[in-house]
């Protein structure tokens, strides 16, 4: 029986059993959404020709543009637009011990209990938080299963809602390798993959501060892939087992952590609204409980489909990071101040956000249907991803408005060849306008032109806008001014 689990939970939910509000009820957008990303080719479910592979998911053609454009922007945002933070790109695998000394190999678990009926394994604090409890992360087994027990009238399983479980067991996220191993014992000496990218930061540390010109307050930024063997693959791609996290970790002198603090709160907040995220869908969460280390840790929450939840942490973490590594790898990872000479350990303050995240809360941001008149009066529904233009996959479609018509296509050829080096551009002579400007209006892209019969007489063509879907005519030479002065 527990095979048989063990098999179905790696099978990659479709469209239809991923997206359940906290309350248990379907969320139509979010549904809309999951539909929307597979037919236009943002997000595919991983591996589908074999059924499919739980919580892993691929980025198509226009999810590839879209996640690259997040990145880029928090790239801008925290290396170009900061003197004093430099970027990494640390390897996945470390030496084992990092993971000891993080404390992920003991602590890094979630409790887990299985539904007896439909074997369904469930997160505690999830089933706890939907039944208004609040567990506490630092509960040991002894404590979850007596606060599991004085709530068990309220809670239930997810998917069958039966309110017969198993004991709570605390469940390891680390995804182990057997990297280097040749014994085929895997199980000794595991590698991981790693679990979050900042470790990769805090033992760069000293390698950062000897081979460039940074002196604290400094930070160093990093993009990469992290692995987690995340119990329940739940609402799509807001928890997946592989995924991406934008990280910086801000060293700074110990007296000045919480003013750091504070200044990263306020820039990651205007991050968002930067990216074009309404400020009623965000809020910040306070963590109560904290791990014995940190002074400070505030979560930026997103307004999804299914409710509010963790988009990025922003949190004051001490000296913890670099004294562990200091004392497992037994190499000084203090600072000397070059003016002052004082010799001290800095301390972390950390932002810590999630592409893939980021990436669920402007297709949510973005999702509009709206309904509108065609030509022959009759209603249609239009579906249009408002992205910030600065965001959109693809900037620009070049139509010609026949496809049989071999000096339209010519032509329209010709204004996609000389804007596509600058503008992610994308031609399209499928079907009739109509449909293709759906399309474009599907995967939001702001500017569409269509080449027509006067273009071939006077060098204009039209340019037509996906918010106001107003279209204005312009000479072709003009095109590259237009799109640098409005897409920003
Ligand atoms: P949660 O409580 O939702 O599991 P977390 O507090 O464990 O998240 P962190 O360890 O602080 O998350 O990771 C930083 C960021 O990485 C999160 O804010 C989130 O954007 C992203 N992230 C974490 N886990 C996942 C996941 N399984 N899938 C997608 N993104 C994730």
């Amino acid at each position: 029986m527990k095979k048989k689990q063990e098999k179905d939970d790696r099978r990659t939910p479709g469209t239809s059993v991923v997206a359940k509000t906290d309350k248990g009820v379907m969320a139509g957008k979010m549904e809309k959404i999951i539909s929307l990303c597979k037919r236009r080719g943002f997000v595919f479910p991983s591996s589908e020709i074999y059924g499919g592979f739980g919580a892993v998911y691929d980025y198509g053609p226009y999810g590839t543009e879209l996640v690259n454009n997040i990145k880029t922007a928090w790239w801008k945002a925290m290396v170009r637009e900061n003197d004093n933070i430099v970027g990494l790109d640390s390897a996945i695998f470390m030496h084992p011990k990092v993971w000891e000394a993080s404390g992920h190999t003991a602590g890094f678990s979630d409790p887990l209990i299985e539904c007896r009926k439909c074997h369904a394994r469930l997160r505690v604090d999830h089933i706890l938080e939907e039944a208004g409890v609040f567990a506490d992360e630092k509960m040991s087994e002894e404590e979850i299963n007596k606060l599991l027990e004085e709530n068990k009238d309220k809670i239930e399983c997810a998917k069958c809602n039966c309110k017969d479980f198993t004991k709570a067991k605390k469940f390891n996220l680390l995804v182990k390798s057997n990297l280097g191993n040749f014994t085929g014992n895997w199980e000794e000496n595991p590698v991981y993959l790693r679990g979050e990218t900042c470790q990769g930061i805090y033992i760069n540390f000293k390698n950062v501060l000897d081979s460039t010109r940074v002196k604290v307050p400094f930070g160093i930024a990093q993009i990469g892939k992290s692995f987690r063997n995340e119990i329940t693959a739940r609402q799509f791609i807001f928890r997946k087992r592989e995924f991406e996290q934008m990280e910086m970790q801000m060293f700074v002198h110990p007296d000045d952590e919480m003013d750091h603090f504070e200044e990263w709160k306020e820039k990651r907040w205007q991050f968002y609204l930067d990216l074009g995220i309404k400020e009623e869908n965000l809020k910040w969460h306070e963590h109560e409980n904290l791990v014995f280390y940190a002074k400070a840790a505030w979560d930026i929450e997103y307004d999804f489909p299914f409710g509010f939840k963790e988009l990025e942490g922003i949190h004051a973490r001490g000296d913890y990071d670099l004294t562990q590594h200091s004392k497992f790898s037994g190499k000084d990872l203090s600072y000397q101040d070059p003016h002052t000479n004082e010799k001290y350990i800095p301390h972390v303050v950390e932002a810590s956000a999630g592409a893939d995240r980021t990436f669920l809360a402007l297709l949510s941001e973005a999702y509009t249907e709206e309904e509108i008149e065609k030509e022959n009066g009759e209603k249609e529904l239009r579906v249009v991803l408002k992205f910030p233009k600065k965001l959109a996959p693809i900037k620009v479609a070049v139509f010609p408005l026949l496809k049989n018509k071999p000096d339209l296509v010519k032509k329209a050829k010709e204004i996609y060849d000389s804007l596509k080096s600058q503008f992610m551009c994308e031609f399209d002579d499928n079907g009739n306008v109509g449909k293709r400007y759906r399309r474009q209006d599907e995967i939001g892209t702001p500017y569409c032109i269509t080449v027509d019969f006067d273009s071939l007489e006077d060098d204009t063509v039209t340019i037509r806008d996906r918010d106001t879907m107003k279209q204005e005519r312009i000479k072709a030479g003009e095109l590259e001014g237009f799109f640098n002065k409005n897409l920003g």
